[in-house]
């Protein structure tokens, strides 16, 4: 005789899983998951290196190392071409501003995509670290503080200089990965981030170089004493 499993099972297919929307990270925000990492072969391990220096190449120890540099590469762009859209919506220049909207978009989607391409929830350990560098080079910028006075032209140079770096990293971690789908992944990122630096310089043409004098504010603050 049949028993009436299937009308049993029906009252209970219905699954309700509560997916909770994954926040953004943010950098500097203490990391609440675990790195798993399957395999850590040592020999990789023991060429990891503390780098000082953020311009230069970071040596990771793992894919997942790797993927979470690009990861924070990916997550600082799309935040700072944010920051210089509003900047240049400040000075009205809409078509500049318009050039890093589209980036910060570009560049979210791959952070998304490394998420994903992971089957990472957040945003990994270690990735606050990677700063995009500013105006007065890796040791002393704050690229969150931009001067008020930027012009498109500066921002325009500052992103050209990230985008090589982007460029440059996803080559590296091509070159250097022994994962084919880390190399494969990576190759579309540098074909990607390369893109961007040719769209930059074409920018770069069309756009006015600054007054060597630009700091100085044409219109200060009157002080009435
Ligand atoms: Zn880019």
């Amino acid at each position: 005789m049949s028993t009436n499993k299937s009308a049993k099972k029906s009252t209970s297919g219905k699954t309700s899983v509560s997916r909770k929307a994954t926040p953004r990270a943010k950098p500097g925000a203490k990391p609440a998951v675990k790195k798993t990492r399957a395999v850590a072969k040592p020999a990789r391990a023991a060429q990891r290196a503390a780098p000082k220096a953020a311009s230069k190449p970071v040596a990771v120890a793992s894919s997942a190392d790797f993927m979470a540099h690009a990861y924070a590469m990916e997550a600082e762009a799309a935040e700072r071409y944010a920051e210089f859209a509003d900047s240049m919506e400040v000075h009205n220049n809409r078509e500049v501003a318009e050039l890093f909207r589209k980036l910060a978009r570009i560049e979210q989607r791959h952070a998304d995509q490394i998420l994903e391409q992971m089957g990472w929830k957040q945003s990994p350990v270690g990735a606050a670290k990677v700063r995009w560098e500013g105006m007065e080079g890796p040791e002393t910028a704050d690229p969150t503080e931009l001067h008020y006075l930027m012009q498109p032209y500066h921002a325009l140079q500052i992103a050209l200089h990230n985008e090589k770096r982007a460029r440059d990293f996803f080559a590296h971690l091509a070159k250097s990965t022994k994962d084919k789908e880390v190399r494969a992944g990576a190759l579309e990122m540098e074909e990607e981030e390369a893109e961007h630096v040719r769209l930059i310089e074409e920018w770069l043409k069309r756009t006015p170089k600054p007054d060597a004098n630009w700091q100085a504010d044409q219109d200060p603050p009157v002080l009435s004493d």
